[in-house]
């Protein structure tokens, strides 16, 4: 299964990008508000400056206490994001996210933002193609 097959089945939510100024306060209320894990950090809203998990904010307020509340994105974000493009095999985007640990990767196309897919939405794709699988070998066994 490609990317591109998760990104059409997730329909066109788009990618939620924020200014790097925010501060993690109101990026906590934004994944709170929208109900995701994660928030690319973008100027534009089209290139990627970085990527800011609810793991970041977490661990940051466990090391540092609340006080990086007011602090900017930026300043806490993952600034190498791994990607992905529309053309690859899910088998390897699920790959890099496990050897990388993280759950989150963007979609880019020509160096622009196209989506975003979680490891959710890669093990449901995967869940539904193997429940398809099982279905045509029951077929051919039983042979409907
Ligand atoms: P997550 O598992 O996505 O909540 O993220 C765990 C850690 O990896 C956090 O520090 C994120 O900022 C970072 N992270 C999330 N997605 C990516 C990605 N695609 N590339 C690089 N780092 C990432």
């Amino acid at each position: 299964m490609l990317v591109s097959h998760i990104l059409k089945s997730k329909g066109s939510e788009g990618v939620v990008t924020v200014q790097p100024g925010l501060s993690v306060a109101e990026a906590a209320e934004v994944l709170s508000q929208r109900k995701i894990g994660a928030l690319v950090i973008s100027r534009d809203g089209k290139t990627m400056g970085g990527i800011i998990s609810e793991r970041d904010i977490v661990r940051e307020i466990g090391r540092r206490g609340p006080g990086c509340l007011n602090d900017t994105v930026d300043s806490i974000m993952t600034a190498r994001v791994v990607t992905c493009g529309r053309a690859d095999q899910t088998d390897a985007v699920l790959q890099k996210m496990t050897d990388g640990r993280f759950r989150h990767i963007p979609v880019v196309d020509g160096g622009q933002l196209v989506g975003l897919i979680s490891i959710g939405d890669v093990v449901k794709a995967r869940l539904s193609e193997l429940s398809m699988e099982k279905d045509a070998l029951e077929g051919m066994i039983k042979g409907y």
